[in-house]
């Protein structure tokens, strides 16, 4: 079920270590990090962890740095570095001041691998990977020491300056921490710290041809930084007990602490920046920004505004089991952020010609219209009205099937804002097509009110035909078509074909032109919609955010 209220009620497990951390005097204010590394764009898994982390900084009076963790140099990416921080910004945090990188401490996480050296607890393995791999044993079965585990002091200090020096080619050899190939968490069999890579890095370019693995650069970055509390997903579990021996055996100028919370899962999608990169390179999307993806910037392209995803955020909260929260829940709180805020519109998807045949030809005159019921501050607008309207297709029925209220021969109808018609007549194509509408007018209804108190069952949305904008319209579905995709076989296979559909020569009130990149509207009746970065003047494009309300999603999902 979706929660009422969006504001946390209590503490979750992750600030009451930190208020218990404050009250006992351990820090005075926690720092926190957000660690993304970049070789993909941010999804709202991602946000989750934002939100958290820098969350948590602003709640106590804290700081969250952006630091990237660019270990990789084989997949990372400049674009990539530029596209998250522009998502954080969006999202609405400041990590003031300077971006920081693991890139920026190479120089001392060698120094502190040396270290290790020179305390007995690390040394270079000639093994390949596949070697350690199979000598490193089972969850049940203790792993095998390498052959080169007992190598001098003098011999790993000089291996490792000439594993820098470049002397040697990828995989040749490793640094790994000497620790324990029986201990029951495989995690601590002699992992290995650094590994040969020659590829240029996006910030250090060739200086380096060796880089920290994960666990050794990950935990002595934090201390660099004076991290207190170092938020990371429940995957990396078994890894703090290696990033408390590193702490431990390397001197470091802080002791933080790792503490891991479940990641974001969300049905009929997919939070992997691995199957994310496969969607666009495969071309199963626009890109990373399409509006069907899960990503930040395909969420912002959507229309989703930053506060809809932080409340939905808080309203996920944190906690140490793993769960999938239903789509429905971001949708919750994006919606209610839209209605709001999002100024209402007229927009006719699938125009249908009225013609009110009693109302002068020629005459045009404007109707004012409230811009926001739920925002007075929002005021009010003019909207044109003429002989010559648009009206939806599908709110008229040539034999109204029972429940059906809308325009039908002979049946009167309130026009929003405007005046009452009655459909008079049908015009046909050649194949019996309906293609106009003829109507009258009652002009004792303007604005929507009749003087006798006669009310219309149904109020249509219209727009005047002779000012109408044309605009392609694209409808949004679920990128996948189970909540749960790939749980049955391929993941592709279950990519929703109707993810997405066009439509052209929708007709959109005129004001509609001037709604900027990143502001939504609501088209009365038909959802929440915001222009598309493909759209160009004179060449509309909007998106449909959402639909009103989520048991229409459905209906008009099917249709
Ligand atoms: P992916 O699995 O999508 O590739 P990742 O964990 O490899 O993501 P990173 O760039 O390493 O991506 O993640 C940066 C931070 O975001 C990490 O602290 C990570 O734990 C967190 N994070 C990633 N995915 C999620 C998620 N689904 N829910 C919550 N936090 C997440
Ligand atoms: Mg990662």
């Amino acid at each position: 079920m979706i929660p009422e209220t969006t504001a946390p009620e209590r503490l979750d497990f992750i600030r009451e270590i930190v208020a218990a951390d404050i009250a006992a005097g351990r820090i005075r204010a926690p720092i926190t990090r957000f660690p993304p590394e970049p070789n993909g764009y941010l999804h709202i898994g991602h946000a989750k962890s934002i939100a958290l982390n820098f969350g948590i900084a602003a709640e106590f009076g804290g700081h969250c740095n952006l630091r990237f963790d660019d270990t990789n140099p084989v997949k990372e990416e400049r674009a990539y570095i530029d596209a998250i921080e522009r998502d954080i910004r969006w999202l609405g945090y400041d990590w003031g001041g300077a971006t920081l990188h693991a890139s920026d401490y190479f120089e001392q996480i060698y120094d502190w691998a040396v270290h290790l050296i020179r305390t007995g607890d690390a040394f270079v393995d000639d093994q390949s990977a596949d070697q350690i791999r199979e000598t490193r044993g089972t969850l049940t079965e203790p792993g095998r020491n390498s052959p080169y585990r007992d190598r001098s002091v003098e011999e790993n200090l000089d291996l490792f300056a000439r594993m820098r020096a470049g002397e040697f080619p990828n995989g040749a050899r490793v640094l790994r921490a000497r620790i324990d190939m029986t201990s029951p968490n495989v995690t601590l069999r002699d992992p290995v710290l650094y590994r040969i890579v020659h590829a240029t890095h996006p910030r250090t370019g060739d200086a380096w041809c060796i880089y920290p693995t994960y666990d050794m650069a990950h935990g002595q970055s934090d201390a660099i930084e004076g991290v207190s509390h170092s938020l990371c997903t429940l995957e990396f579990e078994n890894n703090r007990a290696l990033y408390d021996w590193l702490i431990e055996h390397l001197p470091v100028p802080s002791r933080p602490r790792q503490i891991e919370f479940a990641r974001l899962s969300l049905t009929y999608t997919v939070l992997s920046k691995r199957v994310l990169l496969r969607l666009v390179n495969e071309g199963h999307v626009r890109g990373w920004d399409d509006p069907r993806m899960p990503t930040i910037s395909g969420l912002r392209r959507r229309g989703f505004p930053p506060e809809g995803i932080r409340d939905f955020a808080a309203m996920v909260g944190v906690a140490r089991t793993d769960s999938v929260i239903e789509y429905g829940q971001l949708e919750y709180a994006v919606r209610a952020v839209l209605n709001r805020t999002a100024q209402r519109r007229f927009g006719v998807l699938d125009p249908i010609k009225v013609v009110i045949e009693n109302y002068p030809e020629g005459q045009v005159e404007t109707v004012e219209v409230v811009n926001n019921p739920e925002d007075s501050a929002a005021g009010t607008r003019s909207v044109e009205f003429g002989r010559e309207l648009w009206i939806e297709r599908d709110d008229f029925a040539e034999d109204p099937p029972p429940k059906f209220f809308r325009l039908a021969p002979g049946r009167e109808v309130r026009l929003r804002n405007a005046y009452f018609i009655t459909c008079t007549g049908v015009v046909k194509d050649a194949a019996g097509r309906v293609v106009e509408l003829r109507c009258s007018f009652d002009p004792a209804t303007r604005g929507g009110d009749a003087p006798d108190g006669r009310r219309p069952k149904a109020t249509l949305h219209w727009v005047s035909a002779s000012h109408a904008v044309p605009a392609e319209v694209r409808l949004y579905d679920h990128l996948f078509s189970r909540p749960d995709p790939g749980a049955e076989g391929d993941l592709f296979a279950d990519l929703n074909p109707d993810s997405e559909r066009i439509v052209r020569g929708a007709m959109l009130e005129p004001s509609l032109v001037d709604v900027g990149l990143g502001e939504t509207v609501q088209f009365e009746r038909l959802g929440y919609f915001t222009p598309d970065t493909d759209s160009r003047p004179g060449a509309l494009v909007f998106n449909r955010t959402l639909t009103l309300k989520a048991t229409w999603a459905k209906v008009q999902a099917k249709g």
